[in-house]
């Protein structure tokens, strides 16, 4: 007898399950995702234990009639395909018709639902993936399905759910994330008895971040918007021989980005504030993160993430969504496109906005208080109902799930959330040598963790230097105007100085305020976009080394340095192989000193062969080695920290700094100057 057999249909819904409902807050994704689908406008979700006694969504949407009602327990019964063709183009955020099955087969779910042109609706209850019964009762328009005692029948996979608050978070975040995207709904969350979140609809996204997070929040952001046009190149089309006569090209259609992403102050030790939409899917996409990143490239420094929320559409034949039973991933007909496209709308509204870090607020800066890029009601909803957690209970289990629950800082309030506007607070701060100059992250992210993936992040944090300024290829990937104008680093060319701190830092007041420049890292923004800026003409000016240095090369090393060779050369470094894998440099970019000049050179090997080992996404690319490059030049040659600048130099390194294109942080991502606005000098003297 033959060993094979076919699964039985219950197993095949619990196989389905443990892709499809991963945990509780994967179901309130499904069940959401259908009541979008359904057309809903009012969306309310419910749970109980952190959505492992209860997970209830109710719509508005179109409801089902009882035959449909009981065919969507069928597995791949769906309303939303006909066709494999259909696949080509799907619009509807389900498709697939696995979710219901999947669910009902972990699970006691019970599914309300009438169609607003029947007269009754249909009760349905299913418990295990077994139907109980079907009834028909007065119900209202649209559908609510509650799912309690997830994993009820699979103790296994109940053993891997994490604590109650966790789960909590990741679905407070997960229906925040939809309320955002959605502002023309209305969105309820609310947990046992607690309203977690309550939005009513309003005009527009910046409302509604308003709206849950407030003024703050939205003031740490900057608009995005932009569009393309797209190419026909590529697109799918019948051959010539099954044209109809009346045959039309299916037309390329554009790719449309709009949202929000952060001032460069706000930086995240992780990349779940970041939230990617496709078509109104929430997905986790490497081209699209890896584009993200690489637009902040040298503004923040390499191993921290923005707050992002962006908004990608596209003809439904630009992107291939059925990638995943989660349908978390999607796949992009042009991916380097869309990772371009990405990268220079985010530059460009970084560009536009330029916005200078304020001062930290030293005198506030009690980490917890600062709760802007988290819901405050959940926050809020935390602190008072986890009676059995202790806060610090709570804290280290924050810092050991490595999703991170930060979203939703667990710590109460303690201050009131808006108390102090001190723009980002305990985000900068100094230290005596600039070498040293730190950035202190805020750990919260953008309201949790969500669907976002930390081993789904791109490697980018390992390039810290390259693609400093691109020049933005797509001239259409404009910002649009934003309607407040952000605090301009142009003011900079009306700074006088005063003197230095420490002979480091220069001190200088003009009608903005006063500000405080690291004068190394003005100094190497300021040459870096010099070299770059220059790199088109002639070489480098260079200076022979009275005795060539020598400098020691592992095979690896050896090979990378045949690759960056006539860069280096046109950047002012000669050095010839000298012997078996050793150099000898016998000249080095102006400004640069003997001994400089060899710890440059191993610096850059040593960057460029731990890139090149695999971590990237795109191998070295022309761009990256001279960036980086340039970069390295940048900080060897500049102004050191500790070193007696006269006024006519600080003068001058003020002017030259006024005149870059982006003086608000250095090529490795540190913020160069810190102002203290009037607004703040008057606060903190109590005169306003
Ligand atoms: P899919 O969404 O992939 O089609 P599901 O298993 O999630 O598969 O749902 C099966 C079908 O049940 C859907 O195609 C839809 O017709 C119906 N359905 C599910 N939820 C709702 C809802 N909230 N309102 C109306 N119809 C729904
Ligand atoms: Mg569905």
């Amino acid at each position: 007898m033959g060993r094979i057999h076919v699964l039985s249909e219950d197993v095949a819904n619990k196989i389905a399950a443990g892709e499809v409902v991963e945990r509780p807050a994967s179901v309130v994704k499904e069940l959401i995702e259908n009541s979008l689908d359904a057309g809903a406008t009012r969306v309310r979700v419910d749970v109980e234990g952190g959505g492992r006694k209860l997970i209830q969504v109710t719509d508005n949407g179109c409801g089902m009639v009882r035959d449909d009602a009981l065919l969507a327990f069928e597995r791949h019964a769906t309303s939303k395909l006909t066709h494999d063709d259909d696949l080509l183009s799907i619009s509807t955020l389900g498709f697939r018709g696995e979710a219901l099955p999947s669910i009902a087969s972990v699970s006691r779910l019970r599914l309300e639902t009438r169609d607003a042109a029947e007269p009754s609706g249909t009760v349905v209850e299913i418990a295990g993936g077994r139907m109980l019964t079907v009834e028909e009762a007065g119900l209202p328009a649209g559908t609510s399905i509650s799912v309690r005692d997830l994993y009820f029948n699979t103790p296994a996979r109940r053993k891997f759910l994490k604590a109650e608050t966790t789960e909590l978070s990741h679905i407070a975040s997960l229906v925040t994330h939809y309320a955002l995207a959605h502002p023309e709904m209305h969105w309820e969350l609310h947990s046992t008895s607690n309203a977690m979140l309550t939005a009513p609809p309003v005009a527009n996204h910046a409302e509604r971040i308003f709206q849950i997070f407030g003024k703050q929040t939205l003031d740490e952001l900057i608009p995005l918007a932009a569009q393309l046009q797209l190419e026909r190149a590529g697109l799918p089309e019948p051959p010539p021989w099954r044209r109809p006569a009346e045959y039309v090209a299916p037309t390329p259609g554009e790719l449309r980005l709009h949202g929000f992403t952060s001032k460069p102050e706000i930086q995240k030790l992780n990349p779940q504030s970041i939230y990617i939409f496709v078509n109104g899917r929430l997905v986790r996409d490497k081209a699209v993160m890896h584009g993200l990143l690489d637009g902040y490239r040298n503004i923040i420094p390499p191993s921290v993430y923005p707050v992002v929320l962006l908004f990608l559409e596209m003809p439904c034949t630009e992107v291939d969504v059925n990638v995943h039973p989660s349908k978390t991933e999607v796949r992009f007909r042009q991916q380097g496109l869309m990772h371009d496209f990405v990268r220079d709308s985010v530059r460009a509204a970084l560009m536009a906005a330029r916005p200078a870090p304020a001062f930290a607020g030293e005198i506030h800066a009690a980490p917890s208080a600062r709760m802007a890029l988290t819901p405050p009601l959940p926050g809020k909803e935390f602190a008072v109902h986890t009676g059995e957690i202790g806060a610090g209970e709570v804290m280290a289990q924050q810092a050991s799930d490595a999703g991170g629950i930060a979203g939703f800082s667990l710590i109460a309030p303690s201050a009131p959330v808006r108390n102090e506007a001190l723009p980002f607070e305990g985000s900068t701060f100094i230290e005596g040598n600039a070498a040293a100059s730190a950035v202190r992250i805020a750990p919260q992210g953008f309201g949790g963790p969500g669907l976002g993936n930390p081993s789904a992040a791109p490697s980018a944090g390992a390039y810290p230097t390259e693609e400093a300024v691109p020049e933005t290829r797509h001239s259409c990937a404009l910002p649009l105007e934003s309607a407040d104008a952000p605090m301009d680093l142009s003011m900079l060319a009306t700074l006088q100085p005063l003197g230095q701190i420490r002979d480091s830092f220069i001190l200088a007041v003009n009608a903005q305020g006063l500000w405080i420049i690291d004068q190394h890292v003005a100094h190497e923004r300021v040459l870096f976009e010099k070299i770059l800026a220059e790199r088109g003409g002639r070489p480098l000016e260079s200076q022979r080394l009275l005795m060539p240095i020598v400098v020691e090369l592992r095979p690896a090393q050896q090979a990378i340095f045949a690759e960056i060779a006539e860069e280096l050369q046109r950047n002012g470094f000669e050095a010839e192989p000298f012997g078996v894998r050793t150099l000898a440099i016998q000249s080095a970019p102006a400004g640069i000193k003997g001994e400089e000049a060899s710890a440059l050179l191993t610096e850059l090997l040593e960057q460029f062969e731990s890139e090149s080992q695999g971590l990237g996404f795109k191998t070295l690319t022309m761009e990256k080695i001279r960036t980086r490059i340039a970069a390295s030049i940048a900080c060897h040659a500049a102004i050191k920290v500790n070193m007696p600048l006269d006024r006519a130099k600080m003068e001058w390194l003020l002017a030259e700094l006024a005149q870059t294109r982006y003086p608000m942080s250095c090529p490795h991502g540190r913020p160069v100057v810190l102002r203290y606005s009037i607004r703040d000098i008057q606060k903190a003297f109590k005169r306003i």
